[in-house]
């Protein structure tokens, strides 16, 4: 049987750049995933959006290390990851928004978030053709920004082998048990592994994890579904966040949605349905295009004419409150979850593949034990995270 320091379940949004961190700092890593590459869970699903824009310190302060680590990555390694920091909006058409939107700030504000109030004129420069009717301004933060969820994995995953991180794909995990000397012992459907630390990154199916070990964890998969367009020329800067629930008979399943341009021209979007689609179930509905597109036009008329080239659904991996949970497990403390993602895995997940590290070897900062009583596992889960 061979034996690792760290074996982490799941290559995905989280299980790789966390591989490549621990691979970095010399830890015997191994990753397992059920699936044939790196990615192929719900980070593909992603539409690349990576904000600082939230609403906690845990989020803000993970996100901004996940920046920094996309936003350099073409100068440090070399690879086009097809980032670009064009920013987010979240532009407020009634008074309560634009004053929910302003309070907001100060919290931002005071965990150093770059983020401006933008007048409605100011804001038109940005996005010229956005609807100006009840306009009331809108929160511009300049350093967020977007990247290819695709062309970042690869680089991540490239980069983790490079340092020696090694990963078994087409195998599933199939039991975890903790033997006598305190180790794990992973059973795939093709062999065992022993390790010191076991990461739980497994995504849509981390209940089932903690299940192998009798422990319970509320995520719960929650359907999403995205687009993008064909290309065309830049004709608006930011990421655009419409916040607010629609009263319209049409589309009024639909709460928030939310576009960008990216790198190459495409226009990406998603929109939150207001009832649940609990499970995994993955083929794209016949609802979501014609109201989110209703929508999107409603807001930037501009967008009217562009094609549409594909939808897909896929799948949060929501926690009641939409925070995740990240850290040790009081019952066995080297079985360590990084989960319940929720709408956010793609963007925490270099920013978190850092801390993992930082449990791993024991190096956690007062910054990360601030950022981990976020992400606790032993919340009571009844707040409501305003960004989720
Ligand atoms: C439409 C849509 C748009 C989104 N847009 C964004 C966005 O703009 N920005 C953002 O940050 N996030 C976005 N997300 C959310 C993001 O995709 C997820 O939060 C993120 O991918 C979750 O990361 P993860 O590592 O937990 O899971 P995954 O990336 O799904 O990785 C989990 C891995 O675990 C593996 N696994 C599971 N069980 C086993 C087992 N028993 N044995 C072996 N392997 C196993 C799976 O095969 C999978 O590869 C979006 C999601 C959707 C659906």
């Amino acid at each position: 049987m061979k034996n690792y320091d760290v074996i982490i379940i799941g290559a995905g949004s989280v299980g790789v750049p966390t591989a490549m961190s621990m691979a970095q700092n010399k830890i015997k890593v191994l990753v397992i995933d059920a699936l044939a590459s790196p990615g192929q869970g719900q980070n593909k699903k992603a539409i690349g959006g990576i904000r600082a824009t939230h609403s906690d310190k845990g989020k803000i302060t993970t996100c901004q290390r996940s920046i920094e680590i996309f936003s350099t990555w073409k100068e440090i390694h070399g690879d086009d990851i097809g980032w670009i920091q064009n920013g987010y909006s979240f532009p407020a058409y009634t008074d309560e928004d634009a004053k929910k939107l302003k309070d907001l700030m100060k919290i931002q504000e005071s965990f150093n978030l770059d983020i401006d109030w933008l007048t409605p004129k100011e804001y038109l420069k940005i996005v010229p053709g956005i609807n100006e009717k009840n306009l009331k301004g809108a929160t511009y933060s300049p350093r967020d920004g977007s990247a290819s969820p695709l062309l970042a994995i690869n680089a991540f995953y490239f980069k983790s082998l490079e340092y020696g991180a090694q990963y078994k794909f087409n195998e599933s995990v199939l039991d975890i048990l903790v033997s006598n000397d305190k180790k794990l012992k992973i059973t795939t459907n093709k062999g065992e592994y022993k390790a010191a630390k076991v990461i739980n990154a497994a995504g849509n199916h981390a209940r089932q994890m903690g299940q192998m070990i009798d422990l319970d964890f509320p995520v719960v998969p929650d359907s999403h579904e995205g687009a993008i367009t064909e290309p065309v020329q830049r004709f608006f800067g930011p990421m655009i966040v419409d916040l607010r629930p629609s009263q319209d008979p049409d589309t009024e399943d639909s709460a928030n949605f939310y576009f960008y341009q990216n790198n190459e021209g495409q226009v990406i979007f998603c929109l939150t349905p207001k009832h649940l689609m609990r499970g995994t179930a993955s083929e794209a509905t016949s609802v979501f295009l014609p109201q989110v597109a209703k929508r999107m036009v409603e807001l930037f008329p501009k967008l009217a004419n562009l094609k549409v080239r594909r939808t897909w659904r896929g799948q949060y991996p929501m926690t009641p409150d939409g925070f995740p949970i990240v850290g040790e497990t009081k019952e066995f403390p080297e079985f360590i979850n990084a989960i319940g993602l929720c709408g956010q895995g793609y963007m925490l997940g270099p920013g978190l593949g850092e801390i993992l590290t930082r449990i791993a070897t024991c190096e956690l900062t007062q910054d990360d034990i601030d950022v981990l009583k976020h992400f606790n596992l032993y919340r009571d889960f009844s707040g409501i995270e305003q960004f989720k």
